[in-house]
């Protein structure tokens, strides 16, 4: 600790955790009684020139907005600014849905080729029928709007997710950092600082090294230095994140455009359609002004850019989506013609053992990246935070306290890591799954919708409806065990 009785901390990488970490931290109140308070000092070392986001779409759960709120209800506002209501924005829809991509229905069961019939002759079985009681939430007044003539329709069922209030909305990345941006005190953010390295003192405390030769001490670092993390490879040499032989065609469309081809029901609505070795999801952005699509495909080659981005063509999206149905070839044929492809990583083979070592916790992708397929990776780095907020607020009472800083902060970040770690390492293993399920790739589901969508409902729910009160109540609990032990 500082001589003037300051905990500081350093937060490594400005991307969306540490940033809202960041504030979170600052949201702790400092003491007003005492004479000589401990107070929080944080500094957030990026090493970019600028906070940036890529602008592409970003959903949250409404359980990492709970999060938000809890750390500092100014950050879920941000999310309500930016975000795009799924469907009409007068009349949010609040389900997901999941749909046949590939195969053309032509009545009952049964299922033809894909060939042919596009925007005519493809009968749509709609989304009735009571089987799947998340098909319609309370009130759906939309249930009919699959079936609205004008565009191509989807074929076949509709599974809809019930996805919570505001439970699923897009929001653009960049424009969701900017609002957020706007809370940060000045000068807490340091750009142009790319950690190298760091070493404990004789002291107990940190020192932190830059590639500009730059040294500061610290009390505690939170790596948020995401998959590439650089404190993840000095801690653990042995992980690597690891191409997943997938990557993404992402781009957008004007929506105007999107809903002359596609119909307004089903373009202003989240559809995400499966099918083999593939699958696309789609969804609104910018207040109904862009559609976002991600067009997923297996790669059996190695990713051998330096990036984890490529550009690409439309052509190479047409191909390979060529045997698909008349609705995802609409919307594969909207695209632009110059796009992005993304390379999926995570650290599904090669976890890390915990999260916290000494006075040093890996957050958010430093410490658990995974593929896109549950839409939470973020989420799941905005639970931790608020984990970390929890814990950190309570070491610094007890350090007012008289409690030791090394000991109390320890404490906090094993506290987070004991707390975090099998819901976070769950979620790399289920986005992988799921993906597999979207791709027909589960040999016990296959093609079977009706299964796959049973598969993908267990799982989101198992994303969405978590107890973060019980979290936080949990992480309280193991910091005064960590303390103790
Ligand atoms: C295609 C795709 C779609 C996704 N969709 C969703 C979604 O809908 N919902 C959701 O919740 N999640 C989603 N995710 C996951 C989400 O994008 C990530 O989980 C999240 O962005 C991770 O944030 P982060 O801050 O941990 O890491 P990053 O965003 O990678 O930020 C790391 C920061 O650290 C900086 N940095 C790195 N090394 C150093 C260093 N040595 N010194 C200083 N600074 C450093 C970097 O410059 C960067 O600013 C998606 C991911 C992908 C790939």
């Amino acid at each position: 600790m500082s001589t003037d009785n300051r905990i500081e901390i350093a937060i490594i990488g400005s991307g969306l955790i540490g940033t809202l970490l960041a504030l979170g931290l600052l949201s702790i109140p400092n003491p007003t009684t005492d004479s000589n308070p401990t107070t929080l000092r944080m500094k957030v070392y990026e090493q970019s020139a600028t906070t940036h986001e890529l602008g592409a779409g970003i959903g949250f759960t409404t359980c990492a907005r709970k999060c938000m709120t809890l750390m500092d209800a100014r950050i879920a506002e941000c999310v309500a600014r930016v975000a795009t209501h799924n469907g009409e924005a007068e009349d949010p829809d609040y389900c997901m849905r999941f749909v046949d991509g590939f195969r053309t229905y032509t009545g009952g069961d049964c299922w033809g080729t894909s060939k042919g019939g596009e925007g005519g002759g493809v009968d749509v079985r709609g989304i009735g029928g009571d089987r799947y009681p998340d098909r319609f939430e309370d009130n759906n007044n939309n249930r009919g709007g699959e079936d609205e003539g004008n565009g191509v329709h989807v074929s076949g069922k509709v599974y809809k997710l019930y996805a919570g209030p505001r439970g699923f909305e897009g929001c653009h990345r960049g424009q969701f950092l900017d609002e957020v941006m706007k809370l940060m005190p000045e000068g807490v953010v340091e750009y142009n600082k790319r950690v190298e390295g760091y070493e404990y003192l004789p002291s107990g405390r940190i020192q932190l090294r830059f590639s500009d030769g730059g040294r500061v001490e610290c009390d505690l670092v939170l790596a948020c230095d995401g998959i590439k993390s650089l404190i993840r490879t000095h801690l653990y040499p042995e992980t690597k994140p690891q191409y997943t032989h997938q990557f993404a065609f992402r781009g957008l469309v004007p929506m105007s455009t999107a809903i002359s081809k596609l119909g307004r029901y089903r373009a202003l609505r989240q559809h995400m359609h499966c099918g083999p070795r593939a699958h696309v999801l789609h969804f609104p952005i910018a207040k109904q002004q862009l559609m976002n699509v991600v067009a997923f495909v297996q790669d059996p080659n190695d990713w051998t850019q330096s990036g984890m981005t490529a550009p690409a063509r439309k052509s190479e999206v047409v191909d390979a989506f060529r045997e698909w149905g008349p609705f995802v070839r609409a919307v594969i044929d909207l695209l632009p013609e110059e796009l992005d492809k993304w390379a999926v990583f995570d650290t599904y083979d090669s976890p890390v053992p915990k999260y916290a070592d000494g006075s040093v916790a890996l957050v958010g992708d430093a410490a658990h990246a995974s593929s896109p397929h549950h839409g939470a990776g973020a989420g799941m780095g905005v639970e931790d935070a608020l984990a970390l907020v929890t814990a950190i607020r309570r070491a610094r009472e007890d350090v007012d306290r008289g409690v030791e800083v090394n000991g109390a902060l320890e404490a906090a970040v094993r506290a987070y890591s004991r707390v975090r770690y099998e819901r976070s390492q769950w979620l790399v293993r289920s986005s992988r799954e799921v993906g597999w399920t979207y791709e027909w790739m589960d040999e016990s589901i296959g093609a079977d919708m009706d299964r796959a969508f049973a598969d993908i409902k267990e799982r989101s729910h198992r994303v969405w409806y978590f107890n973060v009160d019980a979290m936080v109540a949990e992480v309280e609990r193991q910091y005064r065990w960590c303390l103790w032990n």
